[in-house]
């Protein structure tokens, strides 16, 4: 099958690699859509990687006995290769499984970890099947671009009587845009590229600001009654971008990080105590919430349309990339 590899700076290539085969929990899935996340980093940097990809949708391809999925459905692929059997993953935290599995080695597999690949493999439990009535692509953004956000805004406890500020309005931004919406709150989006500001004020922002201008900390504060926002969804993953948040946000106002990022100075006693803040960290969503998601998905068509702004085969990946590092595009999908 073809892979993406990374092969240096701004170097991507299609690679052949062996077929992966089905061994116990573990089928094939034949990779139909993989919406591309922060692997373009890599390509930057030239990380050199023949792994690629968390975020996938496909159908199943090959499974080894009598398994939770079926040869030839529809499936959602959730990240990571967990446990399945200790606390958090028995109560869907499996994102935050401490024991998590070596799927080569489980399987004899060479390869059928990455997702920029023709197939792949993942345990059945992982694979959420998609309603006939849902596209694969639009279920497919139910990993990174609804996803994180979705976990998110509902640790938050986000309603219609806040104002949330969500910073970064890359895919997981423009996601939380569109969620954010949806749970009733009032939304502020700031992102220093006019595209992806534009692109969420048409997905329903009520105000975008560019963080770079000296004057958007005190715009949002008027906005949000002179005190500071509700909540804010940290997106951008820079230690500015969170700054912003903790500055923008109100006393006994929530923050929840999303965008992964390195170090950030804080001032424990000014930023969180004397704030009376409630700050979590989200990575994904629980895994009982994949049915209200799947629901939402089929009530935001017309938002996720627009959400993806463009498609590529998997030979034009470099085409891609580039579209992500100019932060000229929404969410891109890429089909293996
Ligand atoms: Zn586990
Ligand atoms: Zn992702």
């Amino acid at each position: 099958m073809q892979i993406v590899a990374i092969e240096g700076a701004r170097k991507a290539a299609i690679v052949e690699r062996p077929d992966p085969h089905p061994r116990g929990e573990f089928v094939v899935v034949r990779v139909e859509v993989a919406p591309m996340c922060t692997e373009y980093k890599g390509w930057m940097k030239g990380w050199v990687s023949d792994c690629l990809g968390h975020e996938a949708a496909g159908t199943v391809e090959a499974v080894e006995g009598d398994r939770r999925v079926k040869e030839g459905q529809r499936v959602l692929v959730m990240p990571q290769f967990p446990c399945g059997a200790c606390e958090l993953c028995r109560i869907g935290e499996f994102v935050y499984c401490e024991r998590s599995l070596n799927p080569l080695a489980e399987t004899g597999n060479a390869v059928g970890i990455a997702t920029y690949a023709q197939r792949l493999i993942k345990q059945d439990w992982m694979l959420i099947p998609i309603p006939d009535d849902i596209s694969t692509e639009h279920a497919s953004l139910a990993n990174c671009a609804l996803g994180p956000a979705f976990g998110a805004l509902k640790r938050m406890r986000v309603s219609g009587l806040d104002t949330v500020l969500i910073t970064g309005l890359g895919p997981v931004g423009l996601g939380a845009t569109i969620l954010a919406r949806r749970f009733g709150a009032r939304v502020i989006g700031t992102d220093p590229s006019a595209y992806r500001r534009n692109l969420a004020e048409e997905l329903g922002a009520h105000s975008v600001l560019d963080p770079t201008d000296p004057d958007a900390l005190a715009q949002i504060r008027a906005m949000a009654n002179g005190r500071g926002v509700d909540a804010v969804v940290e997106c951008a993953g820079a230690p500015s971008a969170q700054r912003f948040a903790l500055d923008a946000v109100r006393r006994l106002g929530r923050v929840a990080w999303v965008g992964e990022a390195q170090e950030l100075t804080v001032h424990v006693s000014n930023d969180f105590i004397r704030k009376g803040l409630e700050v979590v960290g989200s990575w994904y969503y629980n895994l009982a919430d994949t049915g209200v998601l799947m629901d939402w998905i089929r009530a935001l068509r017309p938002e996720l349309d627009r959400l993806i702004t463009h498609r590529f085969p998997m030979a034009e990946v470099e085409r891609a990339f580039a579209l992500q590092e100019a932060a000229a595009c929404g969410k891109i999908l890429l089909a293996p």
